[in-house]
């Protein structure tokens, strides 16, 4: 159970309210009252479009078929096949929406996440045998300073939307470094046993949840905690995906 910081949430959902009273500008067009981006600006976000790998990169050049009947991988999946079969963002961790994501969790600003609910919303289901949706989660003590976890909050966003429940079985066992900056043997040297799943999750097809993936090195460390507790398929679900992962 994570311990609430009263303080931090307090000072979250005051200026959620603030704002809802007080609404700001869009911040793409600085038009309209439209609590961080309004309607128009949300539609011309950069989308991941066409198939995928299944790190969800979209098929570049490198793109290679290992058979006529599997989809083509790139380069990474096919030397380092990762655990989860499929991944899917609808948007490109590209300008407004690195700009939005950084305000939504190192700012507590809740008024992004209000912004996207329309696209969130008409997200469909990728993978229509999901049993369940899983929120890859953020150590508590990050938890505690931010006072909220954003991959939380997706994870119950799109539960209630797929109409899937939510099992926040995954806990982050010790405190990762930011993985901002870091190289992607760095990374995975960080995320060595950082994550314990509390229950059994035998025989269910999850989807992991979470706002960015960037080399996928948090993604592949908590689906394989999930395979080793049994379950029978791990999907990766994020709101954005770095196309150049360097
Ligand atoms: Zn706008
Ligand atoms: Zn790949």
């Amino acid at each position: 159970m994570t311990p609430v910081n009263l303080k931090a949430a307090t000072k979250v959902y005051c200026r959620l309210f603030f704002n809802h009273i007080n609404p700001s500008p869009c911040t793409l067009c600085g038009k309209g009252e439209s609590h961080s981006l309004c309607p128009d600006c949300l539609r011309l976000l950069a989308r991941v479009t066409g198939p995928v790998c299944r790190c969800g990169l979209p098929h570049g050049d490198d793109a290679t078929a290992v058979t006529d009947l599997t989809p083509p991988l790139c380069g990474r999946c096919i030397r380092q096949p990762p655990p989860f079969s499929a991944s899917q963002s609808p948007l490109q961790y590209t300008f407004p929406v690195d700009a939005l994501i950084t305000r939504y969790k190192h700012r507590a600003d809740l008024t992004v996440e209000r912004a996207i609910t329309p696209l969130l919303a008409e997200t469909p289901l990728p993978w229509a045998d999901t049993d369940a949706v899983c929120p890859l989660p953020v150590h508590w003590r990050r938890q505690w300073r931010r006072g909220f976890d954003q991959g939380t909050r997706l994870a119950n966003l799109m539960g209630q939307y797929w109409q899937r429940p939510v099992l926040p079985v995954l806990v982050r066992q010790r405190p990762t470094p930011s993985q901002q900056g870091l190289t992607r043997r760095q990374r995975q040297r960080n995320l060595r046993k950082a994550f314990r799943c509390q229950r059994s999750v035998t025989g269910l097809r999850l989807i992991l949840i979470d706002d960015v993936m960037t080399t996928g090195s948090s993604a592949r460390a908590a689906a394989q905690c999930l395979i080793d507790h049994g379950a029978a398929e791990v999907r990766v679900w994020t709101l954005a995906r770095t196309l150049d992962p360097r």
